[in-house]
């Protein structure tokens, strides 16, 4: 077997690729064109249960672990040495969008039926995911799964994550039938490339086709709790007054304000609010909301919390109304392997798809991977950066010429032996015996 890929005319069959998407769009599709398949819910159990069927078909030697995460294997000449692995997820975000997650799932899926169609025989064998609980809107926090397969996050904590009517995690895996026998842990693995959607702007503002990202920007989850003192809004003159949402509003401005204040390319948003007791005419006694930052620069998000936390502190003294900070989510920024990102690029330009090396502003499953094997991703444009919402679009040329890179990626890790692997990937490979 050659030790370089050459390109030659291989390619995706792209309006299968769309009838998939299309076919798995079916399932929890919404009024406004998007999905709803939340986590673990029936919808999620028949988009695994068709997922499986066409792993079946193409005799994929198919594995659910212990957190439902699916993989299909096909097997390699050379089946002992570690696999190349592709993959995203099939659950959604309530009224979310078609192509995120089950872009990068079906874009495998392809890739598997392209190698199968073309009898293309892989030094390595080939593994296709559907990771379990990406979006984490239904049992929080996201990336659960793959967190626990990379050994980051602990399988019986997992289990025990509960939906908003106290449904637990692990409950809902055995529901749906989806908790499997193989423990749910990393193996080997040579490369990981996850294929998604960008879910921002700047590929179709710069007028690319293909995104790589050099890495997920790190991130800080908060939850900040304010006490205020409830009292009935007519009798109750304005001074002396401990509103918990007037200060919770003037905390989120302080929010808004941050990135200005800081500079460099630092989000920071509000996301979630409850107010209690939530009456039109109870002066609000509780409010609770979250805080979500992120940067490309770690240094930049610690400094920016210490500049908001200040101002939080500060706020909720002037006005009377106690507070209390909870750090809910810390995620490192996660830098991916530059083989794999050169590759991407590099097979973009082969194919003639004009392409950007980027940064990934959402978290996805690739950063957890990527803590224990060499990992990259391929972005698309997402049609006016619109995501996570019914309207969410790619263009189906688009969806292939992804799918077209994954598909030489994949090709191009799958027939380096040991020798030629990656640094990075060296030394963290142990092969199966
Ligand atoms: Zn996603």
């Amino acid at each position: 077997m050659a030790d370089t890929h050459q390109l030659g005319d291989l390619g995706v069959n792209g309006m299968r690729l769309r009838e998939s998407l299309e076919e798995m769009a079916g399932i929890g599709a919404t009024s406004g064109g998007g999905v709803q398949r939340l986590a673990l819910s029936d919808e999620d159990r028949r988009a695994r249960d068709l997922l499986v069927d066409w792993l079946e078909e193409l005799e994929l030697e198919v594995t659910v672990d212990a957190m439902g995460n699916i993989f299909g294997r096909r097997a390699g000449c050379e089946d002992d040495l570690a696999p190349v692995m592709s993959g995203s997820h099939l659950d959604s975000q309530p009224r979310g969008g078609r192509f995120d997650g089950a872009l990068g799932v079906l874009g495998m899926l392809e890739v598997m039926r392209t190698l199968r169609d073309h009898q293309v025989e892989t030094r390595r064998p080939v593994v296709i995911v559907d990771w379990t609980n990406e979006e984490g809107s239904r049992f929080s926090p996201a990336m659960v799964a793959s967190g626990v397969w990379a050994g980051a996050l602990d399988l019986q904590w997992a289990y025990d994550r509960s939906d908003i009517d106290g449904k637990r995690l692990g409950e809902e895996l055995e529901r749906i039938g989806y908790r499997g026998d193989a423990p749910c842990k990393n193996f080997p693995v040579h490369a990981y490339y996850e294929y998604h959607i960008e879910q921002g702007p700047h590929l179709e503002r710069e007028g690319k086709v293909i995104g790589a990202p050099q890495g997920i920007v790190c991130l800080q989850w908060y939850d900040v709790y304010l006490k205020g003192e409830a009292n009935q809004v007519g009798p109750t003159p304005m001074e002396g007054r401990h509103d918990a949402l007037c200060a919770a509003a003037e905390m989120i401005l302080e929010v808004e304000a941050l990135p200005r204040k800081m500079g460099g390319d630092l989000v920071a948003t509000v996301g979630e609010i409850q107010n209690q007791p939530n009456s039109r005419n109870i002066i609000p006694g509780e409010v609770h909301f979250t805080v979500d930052i992120r940067s490309w620069e770690d240094d930049l998000v610690r400094r920016a919390w210490g500049v908001l936390e200040r101002e939080l502190l500060a706020l909720a003294e002037r006005r009377g109304c106690p507070v209390e900070i909870e750090e809910t989510w810390s995620v490192g920024r996660s830098s991916f392997d530059p083989k794999l990102v050169q590759r991407v690029l590099g097979t973009a330009d082969a194919l003639d798809h004009p392409n950007l090396k980027m940064v990934s502003g959402a978290g996805h499953d690739a950063s957890y991977v990527n803590q224990v094997c060499p990992s990259a991703m391929i972005f698309v444009p997402s049609i006016g950066g619109r995501s996570h919402v019914e309207v969410e679009q790619t263009r189906w040329q688009d969806c292939q010429a992804g799918a077209n890179v994954l598909l030489h990626c994949v090709l191009e890790s799958a027939t380096e032996g040991r020798a030629s692997a990656s640094r990075s990937s060296n030394s963290r490979e142990r092969d199966r015996r």
